[in-house]
């Protein structure tokens, strides 16, 4: 009698999906056997930290939680402030019925970009110019590790548009315009997640363990095509277009195991990708044989009608029919809830689709060790901005630096400058600007607060420290010609650009350098020989000034490390950089990529000149 029971104790104790020696089908087929419909949909609803707590995610038995566009808990917390924030989340999620851990997710788009003190690496444009796909799967593996040491398991990185218009405000997000250097560049994601091995089956996801993250290729699809660069608007592209320009970034993806995959907010011909089945079900989950999952966009459901949330019934219908998985911020996350919780049981949406959805979540938790390892721990912490890590992002800054004239004429260049000379100047609004540096998505979504953001080295900082002891450095933001005449410098240094941006705010029709950059060229460069350094996340109008220039240096949006661009200008190192993007004389030259019939660029696709470093090291 006594055996009887205990058996029948221990088998209803005993459960598949939480002995991690089952294999991975077993585990995720007995989870789902046991889910309620409700314990289902709140799996697929993800959201924001601002509305989470322990409390509503057991109460609404929520999968996944996420920062959005820099919402941090406080902006100088520390790697423990965060931790605890998330554990908090997921003895939430631990407390439930079935104890299923909760994933959060956060933008790490050019380093651990929304935590105070971590290293800030350039942007993509920037790493793009690098050409270094063996270095981006390093700064993958960097971030990873700093995004691990706050408790954070999951990135909505990398972005692998395919900006073919650089009015688009998210052009610095993409690594190029030419899609097979967009190709190359995806080995971020086994720098992410780890290494798939070798016997792996496509299109399923793999997360190596507690030092990997898992990443989100997105925006799927298309999103660098719209029309005249308009952020989150349509882009007009045969199939064929859409196949060979902005989806090889997605068939590498998925080949090295990516876990997730974003939706773009985007239409393309006119039909908004987050509705969009043949493309999300039928091809990436059915032709591609994608195994992750499928999240929207931020809010990206509510914003399939326009005004958004205006038929919110109709929408999640929409979504989730096209085949999306995990809902980003549904905007109510209640309505949300109830809204498709009624589309099953009035069989609007089949339990089948909703299966589909679970499936995928668990498999990337599962994969993950999520089970394993619920809760963050701090043995990490050190990793944030360690001097390894910011070494390294020094190392891509002075990759990406891509030298576009040296010298008024070929037999007399001006790079690499002498490190030993009486009196330079430094001028500009960019040369003392860390915030400048580093660009949007940094501590603040649109990354505008300025200088303090966070810590790192301006490139003026970087330029005092590379001279001579016995060379003087004067640094005017904006002199007037008056100063520049009545000095006698040796040469000077301008570093002029674009403010942050990020996202829509981005968007631009003219691509101007801000003010008074244009007259801070013009007065320097005028009347002494001048490097000038553009700081900014796509190519920008410089035509007009390129002739008063001895030197013209693209530096893009490089970060913290501002000691990398002195190191190739005072030649320690030397310039290697070739542009990842064309740089177009006038705006009514755009949209003009590489391989265009009438391609009449300024500086072309690729170019980029070179420089011998002085120094051996
Ligand atoms: C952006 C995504 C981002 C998400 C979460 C959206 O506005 O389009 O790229 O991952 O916000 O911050």
């Amino acid at each position: 009698g006594l055996v009887v029971i205990w058996a029948a104790l221990a088998e209803a104790k005993y459960m598949i999906y939480k002995d991690s020696t089952k294999p991975l089908n077993s585990r995720i087929m007995d989870l789902m056997s046991r889910m309620t419909l409700e314990e289902k949909i709140g799996q697929m609803t993800q959201i924001e930290r601002g509305v989470a707590s322990a409390e509503v995610i057991k109460e609404y038995f929520i999968g996944s939680v996420l920062s959005g566009g820099g919402s941090v808990p406080s902006k100088q917390a520390s790697a423990e402030t965060w931790i605890n924030m998330v554990n908090e989340f997921q003895k939430g999620a631990l407390s439930t019925r079935l104890g299923i851990p909760m994933i959060y997710g956060i933008d790490a788009v050019h380093g651990h970009n929304n935590v105070y003190k971590a290293t800030i690496f350039p942007h993509n444009v920037g790493l793009g110019a690098t050409r270094d796909p063996e270095l981006v799967k390093r700064i993958g593996a960097a971030t990873a590790l700093e995004v691990r040491a706050t408790g954070i398991p999951y990135v909505f990185a990398p972005c692998i548009a395919v900006c073919r218009d650089p009015r688009w405000g998210r052009c610095y997000e993409s690594y190029s315009e030419d899609p097979k250097l967009v190709q190359a560049m995806t080995e971020i994601v086994p720098g992410l997640q780890g290494d798939i091995p070798a016997n792996s089956s496509k299109g399923v996801p793999f997360v190596a363990g507690k030092r990997k993250v898992a990443a989100c290729a997105k925006h799927y699809v298309g999103d660098g095509g719209t029309t005249e660069g308009i952020n989150e608007n349509n882009t007009q592209i045969s199939r064929h277009g859409l196949l060979s320009i902005h989806m090889p970034g997605y068939y590498n993806s998925i080949i090295k195991g990516v876990s997730t995959i974003m939706v773009s907010y985007s239409s393309w011909n006119g039909v908004k990708m987050h509705t969009n089945r043949d493309m999300i079900t039928g091809f990436l989950k059915n032709i591609l044989r994608f195994r992750g999952f499928v999240i929207s966009d931020w809010e990206g459901i509510d914003r399939i009608t326009s005004p958004p949330h205006a038929n919110y019934s109709y929408s999640i219908q929409a979504g989730i029919s096209a085949g999306i998985d995990m809902i980003m911020v549904p905007n109510k996350y209640k309505e949300f809830i109830d809204g498709l919780t009624s589309h099953v049981k009035n069989k609007v949406i089949p339990m089948s689709r909703i299966d589909d959805a679970v499936k995928r979540i668990l498999r990337v938790k599962f994969v993950m060790g999520l089970f394993e390892n619920p809760l963050a721990d701090t043995s990490l912490v050190n990793e944030l901005g360690s001097q390894e890590h910011r070494k390294l992002a020094r190392e891509a800054v002075r990759k990406s630096l891509v030298l576009l004239k040296n010298g008024k004429s070929a037999d007399e260049p001006l790079l690499p400058l002498p490190k030993k000379a009486t009196k330079i100047l430094v001028a500009g609004s960019h040369a003392d600007n860390l915030g400048y540096q580093c660009g949007g998505w940094t501590i603040e979504w649109q990354g505008r607060s300025g200088n303090n953001l966070t810590s790192g080295t301006t490139i003026l900082t970087a330029i005092k420290n590379t001279v001579d002891p016995s060379t003087e450095v004067v640094y005017k933001k904006n002199p007037d010609a008056d100063f520049v005449k009545s000095n006698n410098f040796s040469y000077a240094i301008v570093l002029v650009g674009e403010p942050p941006y990020a996202e829509t705010f981005g968007d631009s029709l003219n691509l101007t350098i801000s003010e008074p950059g244009p007259s801070t060229i013009q007065n320097v460069c005028g009347y002494v020989k001048c490097a000038t350094v553009i700081i900014s996340g796509r190519p920008v109008v410089i035509e007009p000034y390129v002739n008063l220039m001895d030197a013209l240096v693209a530096a893009w949006l490089p970060g913290s490390e501002g000691q990398g661009v002195a190191d190739v200008l005072f030649g320690d190192y030397g310039f290697t950089g070739k542009l990842s993007r064309t740089w177009f004389k006038t705006v009514d030259q755009l949209p003009m990529n590489v391989g265009d019939r009438h391609y009449d660029p300024l500086f072309p696709f690729g170019f980029g000149l070179t420089t011998n470093p002085t120094k051996t090291i």
